[in-house]
């Protein structure tokens, strides 16, 4: 067998989206998984759908979540270039010589007449008018200088038929493929013509594609076939859906993989994720990180059904890779975020971060976990109600001053200290610990849910605000 060499072809038209990047990360791990080669190349022929800039986000979205490429316009190889629109030369060559072998012809019919072929439901279909022409005919119109197209010259009767790893047999009556054109009147290559001769000229063993080529591709077949190719591994996958009804697509304003990162998903989540969409592993684990996936991939888990692109479990799986994350790299990744808190910057960041740290699922939720630091005031005292732990506004009147007292008494401010004087406070008083701490937070925070407990709060708070709250919090009891 040779080796495995399967490619991502991305057109430059945009962000980089989920779709795009799980048609990447599959043609990664096949050939990773297969000690193969995976290339990157830029389909770039359609000048007006190009967008400056692209280019750039493919690179470092590849880069970033490591769906690295071994050969590619940026990094090289043995069978560039790699960008399309600098191998006009070989499309014409080839273009050239399938005409020779019978598989196209020079059509040299205006865009009036193919205007006029137009049928009653408005589709317009080649007639093959320009087949007839004679080569003294076809030789002196281009020595003329007349703009010409190549098309492919598909046979009028019959059936193309292929075997595509996930969707089975497939089968194409020719009739319904028209000629269309694979050399444009500028010189540039369609991209039904583009994609084979790279692939075949590239050594591409397994194409690896979303559906919607799944019924074009017997006319790539006819074209591997005419020039005596060996025809590649098909694999098409299945859409990915935001719902039951929609595509997930950049046209629907879907999120592309730099959107995720700026809303804090963190990024081997994303990688993660977009593995399953289409792809299940043989066992449980869910989880995966980028080695792990290579080893567990295979092309029979690809299954045919459209997948659901589901955020909840997204944004789950990013939360366990955030309880996880070591530290030191969890500030680093956090801190950006942190930066848009009303409390950054009012007390220590490594605390705040560290409070954060096991209660978000993606970076961009911290401000809202951590601003109620900055937003303490008048509240409502039924908030101090807790039946299950026996806390009322009676018993926050009775306890709230013991609490100031016993705090107000402790010199080194830490949680662990504070969190031993509570406790041993609910004893001597013989009142619930839960309703202490549930009473002591509330008083300090003014907020029914908080990220931590009472005592890590105040610690964050510091000694003279946490006094301050309280004492506050028992003259609003006292109105
Ligand atoms: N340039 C095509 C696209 O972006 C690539 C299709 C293929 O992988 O052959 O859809």
């Amino acid at each position: 067998m040779s080796k495995v060499r399967t490619r991502f072809a991305p057109s430059p038209t945009g962000y980089l989206h989920i779709g795009g990047l799980r048609t990447a990360l599959y043609g990664f791990l096949y050939s990773k998984k297969n000690g193969g080669d995976f290339i990157l190349r830029i389909e770039d022929t359609d000048t007006a759908r190009y967008v400056d800039g692209s280019v750039e986000i493919i690179y470092s979205t590849m880069r970033d979540s490591g769906i690295m490429y071994d050969e590619g316009p940026d990094v090289g190889g043995n069978y560039g270039p790699y960008v399309q629109s600098e191998r006009k030369n070989i499309y014409k060559e080839y273009a050239e010589k399938l005409v020779e072998l019978g598989g196209a012809y020079y059509c040299f019919c205006s865009p009036e007449r193919i205007e006029g072929l137009r049928d009653e439901e408005g589709n317009v279909r080649y007639d093959k008018h320009c087949l007839k022409l004679s080569k003294e005919e076809i030789a002196q119109k281009i020595a003329n200088g007349e703009p010409y197209v190549i098309r492919q010259n598909v046979p009028v009767e019959g059936a193309g038929s292929y075997h595509d790893l996930v969707y089975g047999d497939i089968s194409v009556d020719y009739k319904d493929i028209e000629d269309g054109i694979l050399l444009k009147s500028d010189g540039m290559p369609t991209y039904n013509f583009a994609n084979v001769i790279d692939d075949h000229l590239m050594g591409i063993t397994h194409v690896i594609r979303g559906t919607e080529y799944l019924s074009s591709t017997p006319k790539y077949n006819l074209m591997y076939d005419a020039f005596g190719w060996e025809r590649p591994v098909y694999i098409h996958l299945p859409p990915i859906m935001k719902d039951a009804q929609h595509k997930l697509s950049k046209r629907n304003g879907d999120a592309s993989y730099e959107d995720f990162i700026k809303k804090g998903y963190v990024k081997e989540a994303i990688v993660n994720y977009i593995a399953l969409l289409g792809w299940s592993p043989k066992g449980n684990q869910e989880k995966m990180s980028l080695s792990e996936l290579i080893e567990n991939f295979s092309l029979e888990g690809i299954g045919r059904s459209p997948a659901i692109f589901d955020d909840v479990k997204c944004r789950w799986l990013s939360g366990e890779y955030i309880k996880e994350m070591d530290f030191d790299k969890f500030v680093s990744l956090a801190t950006p975020f942190l930066m848009e808190s009303k409390a950054y910057g009012k007390y220590d960041s490594q605390k705040l971060l560290n409070l954060v740290k096991g209660r978000v699922q993606i970076f961009s939720e911290i401000p809202s976990k951590i601003d109620f630091l900055e937003e303490f005031g008048a509240f409502d005292v039924n908030m101090f109600v807790n039946e299950k732990q026996k806390a009322s506004i009676e018993v926050a009147k009775q306890i709230l001053p013991a609490i100031k007292g016993k705090l107000e008494a402790i010199e080194d401010w830490q949680n662990s200290n504070l969190f031993t004087a509570l406790v041993e406070l609910s004893q001597s008083l013989e009142i619930k610990k839960q309703a202490v701490l549930w009473i002591a937070r509330i008083a300090i925070t003014a907020k029914e849910a908080t990220a931590g407990g009472a005592t890590e709060i105040a610690e964050l708070l510091g000694k003279d605000e946490t006094l301050n709250r309280l004492q506050f919090s028992i003259d609003l009891l006292n109105k």
